[in-house]
């Protein structure tokens, strides 16, 4: 390797789900190339990550204009909106950061890329216009953009809603069927002229739909994951990680506590969180819950809406009190899930959580929302078998019936199956980055192409 220093500058998209893996890849970079490579990330201004945490990067923040109320944004409702205008308003600000703050920089080393998550398509035509080649990050698994882009050429978008399979394709699930089309559409068309593709996932998962995409695709693929595996525990939270539920988990039975969040944008009804909360006291299962603010749409009480447990039954909350739950507003999710108390997870099938959980060999209740978590749920499910996907009405005795399935350890075959599989994968997972395996290949792989533009 060409031990001559040069500058990467990153854009992450600025959403919890995208800036872990955007960050986790900076640092891979940073320490894989022994700080060869430089790090910059420019970023809008909402959502910043916390630079604190990076002492060794530089963050630049690029004015997005958005406003006030573009900015309340703490579900998907509010986030899908936001992804096109991004796309527009950050361009003036992204060229101007890289031609006056970054390239005019003279003394310091050259800039060999950009790598920018694929749903910031719009750097693409920045690259092109400053003639510096763009890398991109897809932070999700291999198989839905696979789908995006072999449905596009058949012409299934707009979804029709009643083909088969077609609940399980990558889409916004209430009435966005629309906008998520030409977002990905953009985003494949951009990666397509882009100089080559970094995957937060490992080919014992994800190898056909990744053989897909590559023939797809002439462009270098770089299936390097799971990220988090290869990095310290996340700093790039954008809420707090209350750790006061690990002392909890630590007065906890071995694989006894079922493990519930639904990511940093999925929105529930307050009838939802209710039925969820009588389906769990009738489970009799020891829970750990993340109840975020936001995680329940209300729009005209400010109080539920940052506290939603404020919509919780009086008996509920006096079971969390008597220690048969721990509710928090936001987790170390890698502390959580690699902790022995934790048996089971119930997730929205976000592509982190997803490997999160497949990492520690925990199986899964998989209850999807939108996009890719269509996918990422059916996979668990049916391709992997690692866990159970709910799928009727969300009723309490049906998932009291699920957590049961998960969860009970006593003469469930089913559950055993499901964690041998996992365990099955989690060890495919380390077999990947450890020396000589796949991930671990094309990380060398992905270094050296960085250090030859
Ligand atoms: N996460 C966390 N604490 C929580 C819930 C989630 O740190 O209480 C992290 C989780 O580890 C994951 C990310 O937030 O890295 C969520 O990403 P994912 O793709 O699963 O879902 P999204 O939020 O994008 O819907």
């Amino acid at each position: 390797m060409d031990q001559e220093r040069r500058r990467v500058v990153l854009f992450p998209c600025p959403f919890q789900g995208h800036i872990n893996p955007m960050l986790q890849l900076a640092t891979i970079l940073h320490s894989h190339s022994k700080g060869a490579l430089s790090i910059i990330i420019v970023h809008p201004e909402f959502n910043s990550p916390n630079s604190s945490n990076y002492p060794n990067f530089t963050f630049l923040p690029i004015s997005d204009g958005l406003s006030e109320s573009q900015q309340a944004h703490s579900s998907i409702h509010d986030a899908m909106p936001m992804l096109p205008v991004l796309n527009q308003i950050c361009v003036s600000p992204f060229k101007d950061c890289l031609v006056n703050k970054i390239l005019s920089q003279q003394h310091e080393p050259p800039v060999a890329c950009i790598i920018a998550d694929a749903l910031m398509h719009f750097t693409q035509h920045v690259a092109d216009s400053l003639n510096i080649p763009r890398i991109v990050l897809r932070t999700s698994s291999a198989i839905t953009f696979a789908v995006f882009k072999v449905l596009r050429g058949k012409d299934y978008y707009p979804i029709k809603g009643t083909s088969t399979g077609a609940a399980d394709l990558p889409r916004v699930k209430t009435n966005d069927a629309e906008g998520l089309p030409q977002l990905a559409i953009d985003m494949v068309e951009q990666t397509k002229a882009s100089s080559g593709l970094i995957w937060n996932t490992f080919e014992l998962l994800d190898q056909s739909a990744l053989e897909t995409v590559c023939q797809e695709f002439s462009i270098p693929n770089f299936p390097i994951g799971p990220f988090h595996k290869l990095t310290p525990a996340s700093s790039s939270s954008l809420l707090t990680q209350d750790f006061s539920c690990i002392s909890w988990l630590d007065k906890q039975a071995p694989s006894s506590v079922i493990y519930i969040s639904f990511g940093s944008l999925a929105a529930l009804d307050q009838a939802q969180l209710v039925e969820i909360a009588l389906g769990l006291a009738d489970s009799e299962q020891s829970f750990l819950w993340v109840i975020r603010p936001g995680l329940v749409r209300s729009s005209n009480d400010d109080k539920a809406y940052e506290d939603p447990t404020n919509f919780l039954p009086q008996y509920f909350n006096e079971m969390i009190q008597s220690g048969r739950g721990c509710i928090v507003k936001w987790a170390p999710q890698h502390e959580v899930l690699a902790h022995p108390a934790v048996g089971g997870f119930w997730t929205h099938s976000g592509w982190n959580s997803t490997l999160e959980s497949i990492c520690e060999g925990v199986p899964m209740l998989c209850w999807p929302f939108f996009g890719d978590q269509m996918m990422n749920a059916r996979c668990v499910s049916q391709v992997w078998r690692v866990g159970l996907q709910l799928e009727n009405e969300l009723e309490r005795s049906e998932i009291e019936r699920f957590i049961k399935r998960l969860m009970v350890q006593e003469n469930n075959k089913e559950r055993e199956e499901m964690v041998v599989r996992v365990n099955d994968l989690k060890e495919k997972a380390e077999l990947c980055l450890t020396i000589g395996g796949s991930s671990y290949q094309s990380l060398e792989s992905l270094i050296d192409y960085i250090f030859s533009f």
